[in-house]
C-alpha cells in the first residue's frame, strides 16, 4: 500500500478523461497528473484510496512518442489546455476512442456495432488561435506592476501571460494596450481578497467571419474614468484599431466569481459586434452566449443539418436551443422551427437574430424543455417531424426524452458536449424505438480533454 509522497515508477497506458495519464502497477491504478500514454514516469503520490490513487509526475524516464514541444510555456500551470504536449493526432484519435468507450460501456451499444456507425472525427486543419472569446482577469504582481495573464491552476493568483495560444492574436496587442494604459493613469487593477481596485477582467470578442471586434472591460465601480482617451487609443491601435466595433464595461461590485456584471454601458461605437456562421448573421453583446470556435462549429451545424435531411415540408424542434445558433441553421431548409431554452435573455437574442435574418418560420419559447415540450404536447397536440437536441453536460432530463418517444420524430439528432451522459440518453431511445445510425465527434477544442458529437437516430 503507498502513501503520501511515496515516490514510485511506473508506465502510463492510458489517458484520463481529464486527460491524465494512467498506469498500473500489480493492478492498482495510478492517476498521474502530466504524464502521457507511452510515457515511463517517476510519480509523486499525492493521495490514496483503496483502489486507486492520484500522483503528479516528477520526471520522465522515458517520454512517449506522442510528446510534442508544447508552444505555450505556461501549458502546465494554465490549467486550459490539458493535453497540449500530446500531438494533436494522437487528441484527436483519444477523443474518438473516449466516445466510443462511454457508447460500450454506458451506452451498452457492440463494439463492430459502433465501429459500423461511427463517423472519423472532424478535426482542425489549424488546431491553435481557434476561440473568439478572450476573458482575461487583470490583477497586481508581486513588484506592483498591473498584470494580465490566468489564474495558475486552482488558485486565484494572477500568472502574467498576454499571449494565449488558444485566442486569436489580437488579443495580445489589445491588452497590452489596456495594460500601459492602465499604468499611465495610475488606474487600479482589482484586489479580489481587499475587494479594492477598478479593473477586474478584459473580454475580448472577436468576429472570425466579418473581423468586427469588442472589447469590454469589467469594473468593480459605475463609471470607468478617461473614456475619452481610451476609446481613441485603442481605434487608433495598428492593425486592429481600425476592427474594433465597440468598446464598453460592466459593472460587477459584488465579491464573487461570476465574471460579468447585470448589463454593460457603451463607450465607444455599438452595444454589439455582428458574426456569422455559415448564412446565418448573429449580433453578439458583451453578454451573449455564442459559441468559441466558430470554425469548428459551422462544420458542426452543417452536419446537424444533413442528419437531419430536411426538405422543406418538415416541422422540427430545437430543444436547448441557446440564442437560436442551430435553430436557424434548421429554419434555411425546414418548414417550421420551434426553439426553446431556459435562459430569457437568450430566446430574446434568438428572436433578434431571427429577425435580423428575416426568419418568419422559427418561434421560440422560454422554459425548461422537459416542462415545455410535455406540456405543449399535452395541450396542444404538438407534432415533430425531427427534433434536435443539445443540452448541456448533464444531458436531457427523462421527461424530455419520454415527451421526445411519444411525439415519435422521424428522425432525432442529439447533439452532446459530455458522451457519458450522450450514451446514457441514446439507450434510453434505442430502447424506445429509435435506432443509432450515426455518430460523429468532433473537435471543438484542440488541446482540451473536451469532445462534441453529432448523432443521428432514426424512428424503427
Ligand atoms: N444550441 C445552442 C446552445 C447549446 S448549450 C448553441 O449551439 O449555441 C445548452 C443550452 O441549454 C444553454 O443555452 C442552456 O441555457 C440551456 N439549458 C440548460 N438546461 C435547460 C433545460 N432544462 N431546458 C432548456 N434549456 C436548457
Amino acid at each position: 500500500m503507498y502513501k503520501k509522497n511515496d515516490i514510485v515508477t511506473v508506465t502510463i497506458t492510458d489517458i484520463g478523461s481529464e486527460g491524465e495519464g494512467i498506469g498500473r502497477i500489480d493492478g492498482y491504478a495510478l492517476f498521474v497528473k502530466d504524464a502521457m500514454v507511452g510515457d515511463e514516469v517517476e510519480a509523486r503520490i499525492l493521495k490514496t484510496k483503496k483502489n486507486y490513487a492520484f500522483a503528479r509526475c516528477e520526471k520522465i524516464i522515458n517520454p512517449s512518442t506522442y510528446r510534442v514541444e508544447p508552444v505555450c510555456k505556461f501549458h502546465r500551470s494554465c490549467g486550459g489546455c490539458q493535453i497540449q504536449a500530446m500531438d494533436y493526432q494522437k487528441q484527436c484519435a483519444f477523443k474518438e476512442q473516449k466516445v466510443k468507450n462511454n457508447l460500450m460501456r454506458i451506452g451498452g451499444f457492440p463494439e463492430a456495432f459502433l465501429d459500423a456507425i461511427m463517423e472519423p472525427i472532424a478535426y482542425m486543419d489549424e488546431p491553435f488561435h481557434y476561440r473568439n472569446k478572450a476573458l482575461f482577469p487583470i490583477g497586481t504582481d508581486k513588484n506592483g506592476e498591473v498584470v494580465a495573464g490566468f489564474y495558475a491552476g486552482r488558485t486565484h493568483s494572477i500568472i502574467a501571460n498576454t499571449q494565449c495560444a488558444l485566442l486569436a492574436p489580437e488579443t495580445k496587442p489589445i491588452l497590452e494596450y489596456i495594460l500601459s494604459f492602465m499604468k499611465k493613469y495610475s488606474i487600479q487593477a482589482y484586489d479580489e481578497v481587499q475587494h479594492k481596485g477598478l479593473v477586474r477582467h478584459v473580454l475580448i470578442r472577436s468576429g472570425f467571419t466579418s473581423g468586427e471586434i469588442m472589447v469590454c472591460l469589467v469594473i468593480n465601480g459605475k463609471s470607468f474614468p478617461y473614456v475619452k482617451p481610451f476609446a481613441e487609443g485603442l481605434i487608433k491601435l495598428q492593425d486592429v484599431g481600425s476592427r474594433i466595433k465597440s468598446i464598453c464595461f460592466s459593472t460587477n461590485m459584488k465579491k464573487t466569481n461570476v465574471i460579468m456584471g447585470d448589463s454593460f454601458q457603451v463607450i465607444w461605437g455599438d452595444e454589439y459586434i455582428t458574426d456569422q456562421i455559415g448564412d446565418v448573421k448573429f449580433q453578439i453583446s458583451p453578454l451573449s452566449f455564442f459559441q468559441v470556435n466558430p470554425v469548428q462549429t459551422k462544420r458542426l451545424y452543417e452536419q446537424a443539418l444533413e442528419y437531419a435531411n430536411l426538405t422543406g415540408e418538415e416541422t422540427v424542434w430545437d430543444l436547448y436551443c441557446g440564442i437560436g445558433t442551430i435553430s436557424l441553421s434548421l429554419a434555411q431548409k425546414a418548414k417550421q422551427v420551434y426553439g426553446v431554452e431556459v435562459i430569457p435573455q437568450a430566446i430574446a437574442d434568438a428572436k433578434q437574430n431571427a429577425e435580423l435574418n428575416g426568419f418568419t418560420n422559427a418561434e421560440f419559447m422560454v422554459g425548461k424543455a422537459e416542462e415545455v415540450l410535455p406540456k405543449a404536447y399535452k395541450e396542444d397536440a404538438i407534432y415533430a417531424d425531427v427534433i434536435v437536441v443539445d443540452p448541456p453536460r448533464k444531458g436531457c432530463d427523462e421527461r424530455c426524452l419520454e415527451t421526445m418517444v411519444s411525439m415519435q420524430p422521424k428522425r432525432i439528432v442529439y447533439v452532446s458536449c459530455d458522451s457519458a451522459t450522450l450514451a446514457r440518453d441514446l439507450k434510453y431511445l434505442c430502447e424506445n424505438g429509435y435506432k443509432l445510425e450515426k455518430v460523429r465527434p468532433f473537435d471543438l477544442f484542440p488541446m482540451t480533454v473536451h469532445v462534441e458529437c453529432v448523432t443521428l437516430l432514426q424512428k424503427i
